[in-house]
């Protein structure tokens, strides 16, 4: 399509962007000042990348789901992909809950921690505005009845729903429920509207196209931000066997990944991950697998061929419900946290966190720092901690938050995909790619 993408892929554009941001807040922690101009002058560019992308989200899923519909034609195919889907995406998290829980209990990174070290670090962020409100809101949350998810499903006003980037499943459950009704009425009043929608849809690629050539600077900006608000390395050397044992956890889910992508669906791996390094980095650097969403299903299905019948309903219920980092890094910090205040976890209680962090990482919304709201009602689930240790325990992990949410986003991101694709290869949906280029 684009020679001059050839010569240099956009993945790599992205990286010298990230790279560069890196460096240049790091230069700028330096000088006095250095992070004020940095929050003035640069943060903004990021901001604006990322709203571009949660503007187009919407209309994008709607178009693309109802053209997904539409061309299947029939219902009970449709009924086929999401019940797979579905399913799918609960193995992949269990999948995920039962490494965490491994790597924690055989590494036991919260045992080195003394209480100095937790009386110094809750010290520091004692009464911490965010960790108050993240408490305040898994409050709410836990407060909801059992069917509270169905009704949160279901729409009484479709422009409210639209409205909101937090009602994908609400704008979800509209579209099927409109395709499905176009179905159902003679081809020839419903083709307006098809066509349409389908114009619509490629429209909004094309902003996606467009909006990506700022990636590279957005990327910049945003880890520029990073780094200059970022924790000290001595905080950050406390937690550093938590981190690892996070991070070998996602790397573990990688290799899992990969395994899944060259035994199932007989793709190169490698392929496969330099396909959707675009959507893996941006995924890195915005910590939110909703922003990322427009980016993920480009890459899917125009460089991965995944048909837009798949994926256009596997990618936004993913982004919402599939979130195998979270739910891995939450199985990791809950037992962290006992490990670290010496409360003793039994079987059982063991057990009562695969099930709430699967539960907690469908309930997640894909925005920065969500995994941590749902982190207190996985303890909160276990009963065997009083508000004041969740409130230390949330405080002690705070500090490298932002990193590992970084790092899970990817995953959750690189986890949806692969289930598009194990999707789409069992229902003979996975073709060679529209776009076939170096990028
Ligand atoms: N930031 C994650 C995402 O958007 C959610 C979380 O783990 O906090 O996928």
């Amino acid at each position: 399509m684009n020679s001059k993408k050839k010569k240099f892929p956009l993945h790599l554009k992205i990286l010298i962007g990230m790279l560069i941001g890196v460096v240049f807040g790091l230069g700028m922690t330096q000088f006095e000042g250095g992070k004020d101009i940095i929050i003035d002058w640069v943060k903004p560019w990021g901001t604006i990348f990322v709203n571009l992308l949660k503007l187009i989200a919407i209309p994008l899923i709607v178009a693309s789901l109802l053209k997904g519909i539409l061309d299947l034609k029939d219902i009970s195919k449709f009924a086929k992909i999401g019940g797979r889907s579905i399913l799918i995406y609960i193995g992949t998290t269990i999948v995920a809950i039962t490494i965490g829980l491994t790597l924690v209990n055989i590494i036991q990174p919260g045992d080195g921690i003394s209480e100095e070290t937790i009386s110094k670090m809750t010290e520091s962020y004692g009464g911490n505005e965010s960790i108050t409100q993240k408490m305040q809101t898994a409050e709410a949350t836990s407060n909801a009845g059992p069917l509270s998810f169905l009704e949160d499903m279901v729409p009484s006003n479709l422009f409210s729903a639209l409205s909101d980037n937090g009602s994908m499943l609400k704008v979800i459950f509209f579209v099927i429920f409109f395709g499905i009704s176009m179905l159902m009425i003679p081809e020839e009043k419903a083709r307006p509207i098809k066509d349409f929608f389908d114009g619509l849809n490629d429209v909004v690629l094309k902003m996606v196209d467009l909006i990506m050539i700022g990636a590279p600077l957005a990327v910049f900006a945003l880890l520029a931000t990073v780094v200059v608000t970022s924790e000290s390395v001595e905080v950050l050397q406390a937690l550093l066997w938590y981190s690892m044992t996070v991070v070998i956890g996602l790397l573990l889910m990688i290799v899992f990944y990969v395994l899944v992508v060259s035994i199932y669906t007989k793709r190169n791996p490698i392929w496969f991950l330099k396909k959707l390094a675009p959507a893996q980095l941006l995924a890195f650097t915005t910590s939110s697998s909703a922003a990322t969403l427009p980016v993920t299903m480009e890459r899917v299905e125009e460089h991965i061929g995944v048909d837009k019948e798949v994926s256009s309903f596997v990618l936004p219920v993913g982004a919402t419900i599939n979130m195998d980092g979270t739910s891995l890094y939450q199985a990791v910090a809950a037992v962290f946290i006992a490990q670290a205040l010496m409360v003793d976890l039994t079987f059982a209680d063991q057990l009562t966190i695969i099930l709430t962090a699967l539960m907690a990482s469908i309930g997640s919304a894909a925005v920065p720092g969500a995994g941590m709201v749902m982190l207190v009602i996985v303890l909160q689930a276990v009963g065997k901690f009083s508000p004041e240790q969740i409130a230390i325990g949330l405080t002690l992990i705070f500090a490298v938050d932002r990193p590992l949410d970084m790092l899970r986003t990817t995953i959750n991101v690189t986890g949806d995909a692969t289930v598009s694709m194990v999707v789409a290869k069992s229902m003979d949906k996975l073709h060679e790619p529209p776009i076939d280029d170096e990028d």
